[in-house]
């Protein structure tokens, strides 16, 4: 036990070092590898291209709720991180290497793709990363309780880059946690995987921004405003009502499995979810909202079962 409260504290501290290296440069290392000022300059870039040339041209400026994900965007990629993420994956790391430790596994490593080029072990990382989180996107929809927390990405009314990191921080350990299983069967001979980050990063900014342009057959790869403006739609096909296009940078998927749906351009569809009107609308009672549609949906159950037991529900 000791040992995991060490590595808590130890990820805790190196984390809270690293992003103040990060903010004032002085980590010592190449100056273009730096997170924080990557999502200021693309947040910048996407803020300006909604102001000239904008999609929806009557959408205010400062669209309803930017100041809300302008915090969720630092509170997620870095906050988050400081206070919990960082401390506690390690420990995860470290319970699941001991867990797979006591069973006599020493090595889950079933492709070895570590003496391919740098390059091409990217390129792996990232089409199989953006295969785990699709599938993923795919389950905070289908499954309840999961969607309870999704619904907090799903409360945006007007579009716009800053809503692509409003989700809830839940969604940052599950979608973390699938991908570093699944990574851990590949052998990859690099740990640095700084410009996938930040291509998915200017990806999803620019599916949610209010600026369009056409990119002929690449939208059949590729993600983009038009085909996610759809995923955030308040209105469904009857058949189609789990979701429709889940891609997260890569649109290919929802066009192989049978999930894309744009029946129009879109522009000024209606966005959200039924009961979106009632949805909270401060960061504290959206952070808590998951939770507390968990413990209903656990009386409920509770309900549901002493009824069956009762014979109350024939
Ligand atoms: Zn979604
Ligand atoms: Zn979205």
């Amino acid at each position: 036990m000791e040992k995991y409260i060490e590595i808590f504290l130890n990820g805790y501290l190196g984390y809270a070092g690293y992003l103040w290296q990060e903010i004032t440069f002085s980590d010592g290392g190449p100056w273009w590898h730096n997170y924080f000022w990557y999502l200021v300059a693309i947040s910048g870039f996407f803020l300006a291209l909604e102001w000239i040339r904008p999609w929806r041209k009557d959408q205010p400026r400062f669209r309803k709720d930017f100041w809300l994900d302008f915090f969720y965007m630092f509170f997620n990629f870095f906050l988050f991180s400081l206070i919990i993420y960082n401390a506690s994956s390690d420990v995860v790391v470290n319970l699941w290497i001991d867990f797979l430790a006591s069973l006599g596994i020493a090595n889950t490593i079933a492709i070895e793709v570590k003496n391919w080029s740098v390059g091409l072990q990217l390129l792996t990382l990232f089409i199989v990363k953006d295969f785990v989180e699709w599938w993923i996107h795919r389950m905070l929809h289908r499954v309840p309780f999961l969607w309870e927390f999704h619904k907090v990405h799903h409360s945006v009314e007007q579009m716009g880059f800053a809503a692509h990191l409003r989700y809830h921080w839940m969604e940052t350990i599950v979608y973390k946690s699938a991908v570093y299983v699944v990574l851990a069967f590949f052998g990859f001979g690099i740990d640095d995987f700084f410009f996938v980050h930040i291509f998915t990063i200017a990806i999803g900014h620019w599916n949610h921004a209010n600026f369009r342009i056409k990119i002929g057959p690449i939208k059949y790869i590729l993600n983009n405003p038009n085909m996610h403006m759809w995923h955030h739609a308040y209105h469904l096909p009857q058949e189609k009502h789990y979701g429709v296009n889940f891609g997260i940078t890569l649109s290919l998927w929802d066009y192989l499995f049978g999930t894309d749906y744009i029946p129009h351009e879109g522009r000024d569809i209606k966005l959200g979810f039924p009961g979106v009107e009632n949805f909270p609308g401060t960061f504290k009672s959206q952070v808590l909202y998951g939770f507390s549609g968990l413990k209903n949906r656990r009386h409920r159950l509770a309900d549901k079962l002493s009824k069956n037991k009762n014979g109350h529900n024939r």
